[in-house]
């Protein structure tokens, strides 16, 4: 198998210092199963398999490939959610058939055999992995197993809940409160040598706090979670990215990865961090369970996360777990879920583990935030200002608990950059309502039929030229009749923040163009009731409500309407801070260049592209056909606005104001009906002082006259 992740693919000479140099060749070794193997492994029906013997080693060769290229690759190629169905499929056939069960097996161990290139350190207690639970009814289970395991009441056993922190497991040892050795997790009895590597962890005291109320034994080993924060996460992958090297899919195995670094100074670059869990109970320390242990290793100066909760029972573990599952986003690392831990050493103790879990704590998993899912096609849309958009069509996929079919791909040079082909398995990367997006390419999964994208040189809808603006990555369809540009800009013009047409949604948008009941947006206050009721979906009702919404869109303030017509660099901030200067279109309409350029915040870009607006022909014929429909192009709007606290009052400006130039300001006031004067005097209504005020402020103040700030103003204009 052609392995391209591991070369610099831009061709430079620069060094390619990560861990995967080490066993370049490695990962051929491992077993490869054929195409469509996954596929039924992830599917079979654990009732109904013929061959228990054949399918339990298919599904173990499956996911020790899996774990190689997960622990020592730090670069999955299925998703978590895959590989966690594929080990319960083996656990249940395991169940199923006891006398398969080998002692090898990956139900029976944890992580994967360790490669060369650090030294072997055996932990002085194993490492563990954690149960895992999906559901309430999962955790109910564990519940119910620990209190029968006890034999005693639910009254009785107190939890602790944490966050279960999305990183690398490491075992720290201290000597005489001095930090002496480092390692992995490893394949859980010993684990990689990566002291000199966490030497540059930061949060990783090299000695310990000495207080007298806190003794510190002669040997401690803690337990901790090295991570990234997602900040820094962003920034490795994007100048691994510019480095042509291949991207990590997610922030653990990019923490993962930092820390097996060849060379110190690499990981130091990364920016870790590390939060401590837990540790070997160490004899002579009078600690009797899990939380007062966190409460210790914190006083000797050891890193623990502080969203830390006693809970005892369901529903107040479920509380805890609730409260997080919004909360964890705006965390600055990753989390994927709850460990919920038996408070009591003596319990823990009573409880036991299993080669892989402690029986006295369990993983709850958060729905996944990163999926694997395949690209079926790249197309190409083209929105109101003529931008071609690729856009990936995949093959639809559960991420973040919602159904994504599509990810937008930018534009032609993030295509490239991702080096993004047809048929490409991708990881999909989605948390919460964020738009979703293409972490990386799984290159290792490319079987030939991969296909390369290239933007056209036509646009998909019209045929017309496309066009690169210099300065700008977009490509552009030079039409300005192009029916998709039409489409667009109408869905936009009745949109929510523009026009707010309620009922005339893209469905409806579509069908009116298609009907050729309207060609521009103008075109919509012309439709009659029976043009409206004659299409699909539209009763008696329906078609009064739109037209009264249409009716109702015609008083929207001009600031809207300037925002609806979609002029380039115009959004809706832009449209407020115009329509403030200019309150009626006319006067925007008539405004130079110039004019426009010295406005606060507008610049050359806005009035290059407002002034160009303005001067073609087919927008001035659909701007007349506005006019004559009757919507508000705001010069009724000036005196609705004329606001008491302006009208007729002579205001003096001092200062420096932080939104506003001088003139801006003074339009503004002039525009409410107030009048700007240089001095100030008895007969001054306000003065408007802002940044360092001259010595108006002074006669103000010995006049008693009003002096107000520029945050009073914003909100006089506002109200
Ligand atoms: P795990 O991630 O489910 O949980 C165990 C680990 O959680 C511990 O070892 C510890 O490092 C960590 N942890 C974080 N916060 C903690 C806290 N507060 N207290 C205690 N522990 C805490 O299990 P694992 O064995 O590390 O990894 C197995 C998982 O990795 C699988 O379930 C799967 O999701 C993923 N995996 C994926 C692939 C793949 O190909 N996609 C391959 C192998 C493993």
């Amino acid at each position: 198998m052609k392995r391209e992740g591991y070369k610099n693919n831009k061709g430079s000479n620069k060094k390619v210092t990560d861990k995967e140099t080490i066993d370049k060749n490695a990962a051929d070794k491992r077993p490869d199963t054929s195409a469509g193997t996954l596929e039924n492994l992830l599917n079979i029906d654990v009732g109904k398999v013929k061959d228990p013997g054949e399918t339990i080693n298919a599904i173990r060769d499956e996911l020790a490939r899996h774990n190689y290229y997960y622990y020592i690759k730090d670069n999955p190629i299925i998703s978590d959610a895959q590989y966690d169905r594929l080990m319960r499929n083996l656990e249940e056939l395991e169940k199923k058939f006891p006398a398969l069960v080998t002692p090898d097996s990956p139900t029976q161990r944890i992580g994967a055999p360790l490669e060369g290139g650090f030294g072997t350190v055996e932990h002085g207690e194993r490492m563990l992995s954690l149960q895992d639970a999906f559901s309430y009814e999962e955790l109910k289970d564990f519940l119910t197993r620990v209190y029968k395991d006890l034999g005693v009441g639910e009254d009785e056993v107190e939890f602790v809940c944490e966050l279960k922190i999305d990183g690398s497991a490491v075992s720290l040892v201290y000597e005489n409160g001095i930090f002496v050795r480092g390692a992995t997790r490893g394949d859980g009895i010993s684990g990689e040598d990566i002291t000199s590597n966490l030497k540059t962890i930061r949060a990783i005291p090299l000695k310990l706090f000495k207080k007298p109320a806190f003794k510190i034994p002669p040997r401690l080993e803690v337990r901790g979670e090295v991570y990234l924060a997602k900040d820094e996460f962003k920034r490795i992958n994007s100048e691994r990215e510019e480095e042509g090297l291949p991207t990590f899919a997610n922030p653990r195995n990019a923490a993962a990865g930092s820390l097996r670094q060849i060379d110190p100074g690499n990981t130091a670059r990364r920016r870790l961090n590390v939060f401590i869990y837990g540790a070997v109970i160490p004899s002579g320390l009078n600690i009797a369970s899990h939380h007062e242990m966190l409460d210790y290793l914190s006083e000797i100066g050891l890193k623990v996360n502080p969203n830390i909760k006693k809970a005892s029972g369901l529903e107040e573990i479920k509380k805890y777990l609730e409260s997080w599952k919004e909360k964890r986003k705006n965390l600055s690392y990753e989390t994927d879920g709850v460990v919920v831990k038996v408070d009591k050493y003596s319990y823990q103790q009573k409880l036991g583990q299993t080669s892989r879990n402690p029986r006295w704590a369990i993983a709850y998993k958060f729905p996944p935030e990163e999926e694997v899912t395949r690209i079926l096609d790249i197309k190409v849309n083209v929105g109101r200002t003529g931008t071609l958009t690729p856009v990936a069509v995949l093959d639809p996929v559960k991420v973040a608990g919602s159904t994504i079919s599509h990810a937008t791909l930018h534009n032609e040079d993030e295509v490239k950059r991702k080096e993004v082909m047809i048929g490409d398995w991708v990881v999909i990367h989605k948390a919460g309502d964020v738009i979703p997006e293409i972490v990386k390419v799984i290159k290792e999964r490319r079987d030939g039929s991969q296909k390369e994208f290239n933007m056209p040189d036509r646009c998909p809808v019209c045929g017309s030229d496309v066009v690169k603006t210099e300065g700008e990555v977009a490509l552009r369809c030079t039409s300005m009749a192009c029916p998709a540009q039409q489409y667009e800009r109408i869905v936009h013009f009745t949109s929510k923040g523009a026009m707010d047409i309620e009922g005339l949604g893209p469905a409806v948008v579509e069908k009116l163009l298609n009907e050729k009941l309207i060609r521009d947006a103008a075109d919509i206050y012309y439709l009659k009731y029976e043009d409206i009721f004659a299409l699909e979906n539209f009763k008696e009702k329906s078609t009064a409500n739109l037209l009264k919404a249409i009716e109702k869109s015609k008083q929207r303030p001009l600031s809207r309407l300037l925002f609806a017509m979609g002029i380039r660099h115009v959004g809706s901030h832009t449209s407020e801070i115009l329509t403030k200067i200019f309150p009626d279109l006319d006067s925007l309409m008539n405004a130079g260049y110039e004019r426009i350029e010295e406005i606060k915040e507008i610049g050359p870009k806005i009035a290059e592209s407002v002034v160009s607006f303005f001067r073609q022909e087919q927008n001035l014929r659909v701007i007349e056909k506005l006019r004559k429909a009757g919507v508000n192009f705001g010069s009724a709007q000036k005196k609705v606005s004329e606001k008491e606290a302006f009208t007729g009052k002579t205001f003096v400006l001092t200062g420096k104001l932080d939104d506003f130039s001088r003139e801006q300001a003074s339009e503004i006031i002039e525009n409410f009906g107030g009048r700007v004067t240089s001095s100030v005097s008895k007969s001054t209504g306000m003065v408007l002082a802002g940044k360092d005020p001259g010595s108006k402020l002074d006669d103000a103040v010995k006049l008693n006259i009003r002096v107000i700030s520029e945050e009073d103003f914003k909100k006089m204009i506002k109200d």
